[in-house]
């Protein structure tokens, strides 16, 4: 066993591990725990306090205290600024350990959170750190007669609703921004993956972080998640999951009058002409559906081939994804890890089965996946369906290593076929003819569309979705950090 397992090992099997309250970790008041599995063989590997709306009125209490007392919203940008970075070089520095416990946590492939997830985290900090700095805090407005100028402040508690597919990343993608701008933070990890959420508190305790400026509540999303919601003293909302669950946390905020963000689903599409290197694309797309075992809110799950290549692109797809080893996360052959959790396993082993009732056939049989020496685990083979954009499989997200793929004759009809979809998150077009994928990138209604490659971050552009997929702004942008900061005009007449 490596130092870095060892360590990640040692810190989720603290019985129980507790929540990260003001500054102190804390048991749940009623003395709750609850059970995390490691996906990879379905055995217990935490137990984690279970918070409820008790902790989450704790949480915003000392998240308000710490807003108004600790010095943290007043501090110039910059200072916060060096304790962000400070934050950021920690997480660097423990990037094998937290790279474990994700995959211990989530099922993944060590080598995915330790080349993407854990340094684009330490990034983000960095990234809003710096841009903090420049932000303007104050401009002047020039209208005739008046002396005027708009004032940004942070808004002040801001409250942060987290799934379990990305749990380290779209943690620090969330509080990053609202943490630079001089915020402070309550923040539910999903139930299913908290381990990393909580190693990340050590972090910010070790990087001088004040407390109260970073809470965590660890719970059911139906107790703990929806006490946050709809609690009056935030200022400020962050949800990240399901369409569902953003309705009714969107609901709640509505109440309060608090605004929303939401980062909600997809069934991204991928549009294929017939003048492409048939095999690299075939190669990038069985890479974005089985990245994280598919489960990827913005990946390319209905493939569009126009007809001439359909042939080629479905040999060269099916023989790349029957190429994949599916196995344990912490094993380093392994391509293609578990689904996180047992009815994740359900879900996407029924839409199998209503797909192919409903008259979709496998281009490439799917199904239950056994993985020797793990038989508990939650494995899925990766599969190719085929048939028509309306059956339940081309339309409904599926969230597993799962594509549905379609032809086209013209390019109006494959962007038809793309703007069918509800959803409106991320969409590729593949082509060579730059003036063609430039058009048909325009022409897909979605917040994101890539040309010639799928799933591409970078900081500074802007990521979020529209329609079904959410609103309020999105994350990775430089307009992200003017989300956490309300505007004030401050107005007197010249004469
Ligand atoms: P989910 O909606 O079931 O849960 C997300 C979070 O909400 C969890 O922390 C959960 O505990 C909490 N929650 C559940 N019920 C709640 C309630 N009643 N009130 C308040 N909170 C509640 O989603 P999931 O299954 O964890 O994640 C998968 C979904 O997330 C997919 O739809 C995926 O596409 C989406 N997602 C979107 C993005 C994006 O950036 N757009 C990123 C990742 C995942």
């Amino acid at each position: 066993m490596s130092t870095a397992q060892a360590e990640a090992k040692a810190f989720v099997s603290q019985m129980p591990l507790k929540m990260f309250i003001g500054g102190k970790w804390v048991d749940a008041d009623a003395g709750k725990t609850f059970e995390v599995r490691d996906p990879g063989d379905g055995g217990v590997i935490a137990r984690v306090s279970e918070g409820d709306s008790k902790e989450v009125d704790l949480a915003v209490s000392a998240a308000r205290q710490a807003f108004t007392k600790s010095g943290w919203a007043t501090k110039p940008a910059n200072d916060r600024a060096v304790i962000l970075h400070r934050l950021a070089d920690l997480i660097d520095r423990n990037r094998e350990i937290i790279a474990q416990i994700e995959s211990l946590d989530v099922g993944k492939p060590v080598a995915q959170p330790l080349g993407f997830d854990v340094p684009n985290a330490a990034q983000t900090f960095r990234y809003y750190a710096d841009l903090s700095v420049y932000v303007r805090r104050r401009e002047p407005i020039a209208v005739t007669g008046f002396e005027a100028r708009t004032a940004r402040f942070p808004y002040g508690v801001c409250g942060f609703i987290v799934p379990w597919n990305f749990p380290f990343l779209l943690l620090c993608w969330g509080i990053a921004p609202a943490l630079a701008a001089g915020n402070t933070v309550v923040v539910k990890p999903a139930e299913d993956t908290p381990l990393s959420t909580l190693y990340f508190c050590k972090l910010a305790e070790e990087a001088g972080i004040p407390a109260g400026v970073i809470n965590i509540v660890t719970g059911f999303g139906g107790a703990a998640g929806a006490a946050l919601a709809r609690h009056p003293g935030i200022n400020r909302m962050t949800f990240t999951g399901s369409p569902e669950v953003g309705r009714l946390v969107a609901e709640s905020c509505g109440r309060n009058l608090v605004p929303v963000k939401l980062e909600l689903g997809g069934k991204g599409a991928a549009v294929l002409f017939d003048d492409i290197d048939v095999d690299q694309a075939a190669d990038a797309l069985v890479g974005a559906v089985t990245l994280n075992a598919g489960q990827v809110c913005c990946t390319a799950t209905r493939w569009l081939v126009q007809e001439n290549i359909w042939d080629k692109f479905v040999e060269r797809a099916s023989s790349t994804m029957q190429s994949l080893r599916i196995g344990y996360g912490g094993d380093p052959d392994t391509a293609i890890g578990p689904v996180v959790s047992a009815k994740q396993q359900s879900r996407v082993l029924n839409f199998l089965e209503k797909g192919t009732k409903e008259g979709a056939s496998f281009l490439l049989q799917g199904g239950k996946a056994d993985v020797k020496g793990h038989e508990g685990g939650f494995y899925v083979k990766p599969t190719l369906l085929t048939g028509s954009a309306d059956n339940v499989c081309a339309r409904e997200e599926i969230f597993g290593p799962v594509a549905y793929v379609m032809r086209f004759k013209e390019e109006q009809e494959a962007v038809d076929l793309v703007n069918r979809s509800n959803y409106g998150l991320a969409n590729s077009v593949w082509s060579r003819d730059l003036g063609r994928a430039n058009r048909v990138a325009e022409a897909m209604v979605a917040g994101n569309s890539w040309i010639n490659g799928h799933n591409l971050f970078a900081h500074g552009i802007p990521y979020g979705g529209c329609n079904l997929s959410g609103f309020g702004g999105g994350v990775l942008g430089p307009d992200t950090l003017l989300d956490y900061l309300r505007e004030q005009s401050v107005v007197r007449p010249l004469s």
